[in-house]
């Protein structure tokens, strides 16, 4: 049976214990749920005392701390892992880089990173294999100190991991203040089911550090549906009970030998020259202008169909027009607004967006629900631009505008021009425009179909002679006719056979005026000869 040592039995057996290797380390595996492959592992740290049995770091390391004796536990950790690294390389056997804990005290220690560099060395493991822990209360004795720690670490080329992320209550300005390469989040820290609130954080958080370029491990992910949550939220990998609890030097050899291996993925890249860091926060310059002076404006990332809105401005929210907060879209499913066939055309784009790397346009219709105003369509044109890739994400930036006044008045031009080309049809009547000055005629969109006439046809009226519409016996007349239009004469009329099948019509001319009297242009029609006006 364990039993728990006491403070002045641990301070007074660790150098003994660390001598005699009862301080050992046991393995955790990392792992990409979205692939099965592991990506890393965790070493941490045991104590098997002859006379009490196992011992659990939340119950010595403490105690070491508070003694200033973690120091020389951590290094012979290292030196531990260190030594099983060079002896999967020697052996052959497929590694993985492996992360160790580097306590807030060990910062204290002015030759400690130079000390794990040193056991490298001696060990001969390539630095890609090793990764340091921190954790937040890092900065608590000062930015100082760990900025140079950090500055240190990753000048010899270690990744460092932000250990314990969002368990401090300054978590973003920590973060935003000090350059670690990974970040952890431990699900325990995050009270409440997954998908309620604790999942709207985890979730923000994630999608922040996206922002950040950092790659994120959540930790402590005991159940499948935990895992699941973080892959939706965009965060593959997997430290937890679910996979695997800590296991021993032997029992991690037959997993790395078992599972397949994977590099971990670089996040999101950002293409544009934007600060990713200034971008979050709110006094930075990149977000004034993102929302004071750029519009309507939304990021979404785009993978495989599915979007993710990462963030829109106020003026986003006032261009659609609804009662609706920047909120009730950041919650909202991206897609839902759409009917099949504009999600496709939205869709297009993003796709042309990706291949271009330009800036490509759509005009789609949403569909939004409000309780004020109920079901309502609006018309949105978007313009964008890709900003940012990692693999198959894209980060896009999109510009807004409400164009559905413009589309309803141009449906109803629209719908206008239709009913009267309705009317005509049923009238038997072809129209057409005379510009005067240009000798210009525009047919009107039955005569284009029927008689196959192009839109504009200048130089009038020789060209209808040309293709014989008119009849060469009337050339004299007509031709007549346009120069008393030109003279001013406001109306003329005759019968006049068209087409090479001489069927009769009523053709009319009827002139108008510009604001000086002079004569602008004359509206010509044909109307079908019906017998009972012949007769008339
Ligand atoms: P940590 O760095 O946050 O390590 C993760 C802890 O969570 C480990 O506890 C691990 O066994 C536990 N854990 C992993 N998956 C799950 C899970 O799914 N559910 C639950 N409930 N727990 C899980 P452990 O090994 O007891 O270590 C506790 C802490 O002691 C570590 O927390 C770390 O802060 C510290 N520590 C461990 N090894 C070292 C070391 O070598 N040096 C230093 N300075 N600190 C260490
Ligand atoms: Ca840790
Ligand atoms: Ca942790």
């Amino acid at each position: 049976m364990d039993r728990q040592m006491d403070a002045k039995e641990i301070v007074g057996k660790i150098d003994d214990a660390i001598a005699n290797n009862e301080i050992f380390v046991v393995y955790q595996p990392q792992i990409n749920h979205a692939t099965g492959r592991m990506v890393g592992a965790e070493a941490l740290m045991r104590w098997r005392d002859s006379e009490k049995g196992m011992q659990y770091p939340g119950d010595f390391i403490p105690i070491l701390e508070e003694n200033d004796l973690i120091y020389k536990a951590d290094l012979h950790v290292f030196e531990l892992i260190c030594k099983f690294q060079k002896r999967c390389i020697e052996e052959k056997i497929s590694l993985v880089p492996i992360s160790f804990n580097m306590s807030r005290y060990d910062i204290y220690k002015n030759d400690y990173v130079d000390e794990i560099e040193r056991i490298r060395r001696e060990y001969d493991v390539p630095v890609k294999y090793l990764r340091v822990e921190i954790t937040e209360s890092s900065a608590i004795g000062g930015l100082e100190l760990i900025t140079k720690v950090l500055d240190k670490l990753h000048e010899y080329g270690y990744i460092v991991e932000m250990d314990d992320f969002g368990s401090g209550y300054s978590s973003l300005n920590v973060l935003k203040d000090l350059d670690v390469d990974i970040i952890k989040l431990d699900m325990r820290f995050i009270s409440g089911k997954v998908g309620g609130r604790g999942g709207t954080i985890l979730g923000s958080v994630v999608q922040m550090t996206k922002w950040l370029e950092t790659p994120v491990i959540a930790e402590g992910v005991e159940t499948i549906e935990q895992a699941d949550y973080m892959k939706s939220i965009g965060c593959n990998y997997i430290q937890g009970y679910l996979y695997s609890k800590p296991i021993t030097e032997t029992q991690f050899i037959d997993k790395l030998t078992m599972t397949e291996h994977e590099p971990m993925e670089q996040p999101l890249k950002l293409i544009s020259t934007m600060d990713a860091g200034k971008f979050w926060d709110p006094q930075s310059l990149e977000t004034i202008i993102f929302s004071n002076f750029v519009g309507g404006a939304a990021i979404f990332t785009y993978e495989n169909g599915k979007t993710e809105v990462l963030r829109v401005n106020h003026k986003y929210v006032v261009e659609l027009g609804m009662n609706m907060s920047e909120n009730d879209i950041l919650g909202s499913d991206p897609w839902a607004i759409y009917d099949e066939n504009n999600r496709k055309l939205y869709e297009d784009t993003i796709q042309r967006a990706i291949k271009s790397g330009d800036e490509e346009m759509c005009e789609t219709w949403r569909t939004f629900y409000s309780d004020c105003c109920g079901e309502d369509k609006v018309c949105i044109r978007t313009n964008m631009r890709v900003i940012g890739q990692a693999g198959e994400q894209y980060l896009v930036y999109a510009m807004i505008q409400n164009v559905t006044k413009e589309k309803k008045q141009y449906a109803n031009i629209a719908e206008s021009e239709r009913k009267f080309r309705m009317a005509s049809e049923h009238a038997n009547i072809y129209a057409w425009e005379y510009m005067i000055a240009t000798k210009e005629m525009r047919p009107c969109f039955r005569c284009m179909r029927d008689l196959n006439l192009p839109p504009i046809i200048k130089n009038y009226p020789d060209p209808v002679f040309e293709s014989g519409l008119f009849p060469e016996d009337y050339k004299e007349m007509y031709y007549d006719w346009m120069r008393q239009l030109e003279e001013g004469v406001p109306h003329l009329e005759a019968i006049i056979p068209l087409t090479v099948g001489r069927v009769p019509f009523h053709v009319r001319y009827t002139l108008e005026y510009d604001e000086n009297g002079k004569p602008l242009k004359a509206y010509g029609s044909a109307t079908l000869v019906v017998d009972n006006e012949e007769t008339d």
